[in-house]
C-alpha cells in the first residue's frame, strides 16, 4: 500500500488482510495475552505462519500490527511501533536515542508534557535539553554540540501556532549526524509527510485525529529505517509497551475516515478562523493557514492541508473576560483535548511556557477545536459567547 496509491485509499486499505480472517473486513480484536504453539518445533520457528510475530500479548497482536501498518503506509516510513499513548511515544523517542552525557535540542514550542519529561526524568539521567527559538531553521546548526544526539521538532505547536522550517533543520542536523524526530499529531500523517521532509522518527499522538471519536488513547513512533526501528521496538518491549487490542481496532476504524472528517475540520476551522478575524473583541487569529499568518509561506511550501485546531488573541480582556466567553459556548466543550468529532475550547495561557524564547501575542489567547457540527452553528455560538465578553 505505498508508493502508487493516493491518500485516501492508503487509509481504506492499508493493513487489511480479510482472507486470514475469515474475510472479516475489519482485523478483528484480539484478546489474548498467551499464544499456543502445537509442538516444540512450532515454537522454536514462531517467525514462520500462522504464527509470524505472534509471541505473547504484550509484543503486538494482528489487531496492533494492522494498526502499525496503516499508520506507517500513510507517514511514508519504514515501519511504526504502537504505545499506550501519544505522551509515550514521545517518550519512547527521546528514552531510545538518549543517555547520560548526551544532549538533545527541543523546540521551544513544544507540547509542554514532552518539555516536563525532558526537565524532569531526562534531566535526572544526566541527559541536558537545550530549548531553541522554534523559527531557527538552519540556524540550528550553531547549538550543536559533539554530544548532541536528537533534534526534536513540532510544527504547528498546538498552543502557539508557530510553523518550523523542518527541511532546513533536518538538512543541519543530519550534516553533523543528529537525528530528528517529530511530533506530527497537528498535520496528521495526511497533512505533512515527515520523512520526505528530512525527519527520522514521527510520532502521532492517535489518540487525536487517527481515533477521532475522543474514547480511546493510542501514540504511534514510525521510523524512517530498519536501525531505528529495531532501537525503539527494543525499548518499546524493555519497558513492557504492549497495547490494548480493543484501543488498536478503536485506533484503525478512526483511521479509515480519517481523510473524509479532517477536510471537514480544516473546513471549518479556516470558516470560524476568517469570521474571527473581522470581529472587533479579537486582535489576531493563530491559525497557518491563512495568508497573514507569520508561518503561511513555510506552511504552504510543506504541508499540504491543516486541521480543525487554532487559536485566536482576546484585544482589551482579561481573565473575567475569557472566563465569560468560555463558559458562554454552548456547543464548544471545555476539555484540554482535540481530534475528536467535538468542537472544544481552552484558555492557551496556561500552558504556554517558554524559556529561550518570549511569546507576547498582545492578549489572552483562547484555542480552538473545530469540530464536525454545522459550521454556522458554531459562528452563531461563538457570536452569542463573544456578546457575554
Ligand atoms: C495530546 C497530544 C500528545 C499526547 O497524546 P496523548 O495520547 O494524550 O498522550 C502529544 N502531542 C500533542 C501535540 C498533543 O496534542
Amino acid at each position: 500500500m505505498t508508493g502508487k496509491h493516493k491518500p485516501a485509499t492508503v487509509a481504506v486499505h492499508a493493513g487489511r488482510k480479510p482472507f486470514e480472517h475469515f474475510g472479516a473486513v475489519n482485523p478483528p480484536v484480539y484478546h489474548v495475552s498467551t499464544i499456543l504453539y502445537p509442538d516444540v518445533e512450532t515454537m522454536e520457528q514462531r517467525g514462520t505462519k500462522p504464527f509470524e510475530g505472534m509471541t505473547y500479548g504484550r509484543f503486538g497482536t494482528p489487531t496492533s500490527f494492522a494498526l502499525e501498518e496503516a499508520v506507517c503506509a500513510l507517514e511514508g516510513g519504514h515501519r511504526s511501533i504502537a504505545v499506550p499513548s501519544g505522551l509515550a511515544a514521545l517518550t519512547l523517542v527521546l528514552e531510545s536515542f538518549l543517555k547520560h552525557g548526551d544532549h538533545v535540542l527541543v523546540s521551544d514550542s513544544i507540547y509542554q508534557p514532552t518539555r516536563r519529561y525532558c526537565d524532569g526524568h531526562l534531566k535526572q539521567n544526566g541527559v541536558e535539553t537545550a530549548y531553541y527559538d522554534p523559527l531557527i531553521g538552519s540556524g540550528i546548526a550553531d547549538l550543536i554540540r559533539p554530544n548532541t544526539k536528537l533534534v526534536f521538532v513540532e510544527a504547528p505547536g498546538s498552543l502557539t501556532f508557530e510553523i518550523q522550517d523542518i527541511p532546513a533543520i533536518a538538512e543541519a542536523a543530519h550534516k553533523k549526524g543528529v537525528l530528528v524526530a517529530m511530533d506530527n499529531t497537528w498535520a496528521t500523517p495526511l497533512f505533512f509527510k515527515p520523512f520526505e521532509k528530512g525527519v527520522d522518527l514521527s510520532v502521532q499522538a492517535a489518540t487525536k485525529y487517527i481515533v477521532g471519536h475522543a474514547d480511546a488513547m493510542m501514540g504511534l513512533v514510525t521510523c524512517a529505517n530498519s536501525d531505528l526501528w529495531q532501537t525503539v521496538k527494543a525499548h518499546a518491549a524493555a519497558h513492557g509497551l504492549g497495547v490494548g487490542a480493543e484501543e488498536a481496532y478503536l485506533a484503525l476504524r478512526g483511521l479509515r475516515t480519517l481523510p473524509l472528517r479532517l477536510e471537514r475540520h480544516q473546513e471549518t476551522a479556516i470558516l470560524l478562523a476568517t469570521w474571527l478575524k473581522r470581529r472587533p473583541e479579537v486582535l489576531r487569529v493563530l491559525h497557518p493557514a491563512l495568508q497573514d499568518d507569520p508561518g503561511h509561506k513555510l506552511w504552504r511550501r510543506d504541508f499540504t492541508g491543516s486541521c480543525g485546531l487554532f487559536a485566536f488573541v482576546l484585544k482589551d480582556a482579561g481573565k473575567p473576560q475569557v472566563d465569560a466567553f468560555l463558559n458562554g459556548l454552548e456547543l464548544f466543550g471545555l476539555g484540554y483535548s482535540w481530534g475528536g468529532f467535538e468542537s472544544l475550547a481552552i484558555p492557551a495561557d496556561p500552558g504556554i511556557k517558554r524559556t529561550v524564547t518570549t511569546w507576547n501575542p498582545g492578549g489572552p489567547t483562547i484555542r480552538l477545536h473545530a469540530g464536525l457540527e454545522d459550521a454556522d452553528d458554531l459562528i452563531a455560538d461563538l457570536d452569542q459567547a463573544l456578546g457575554r465578553i
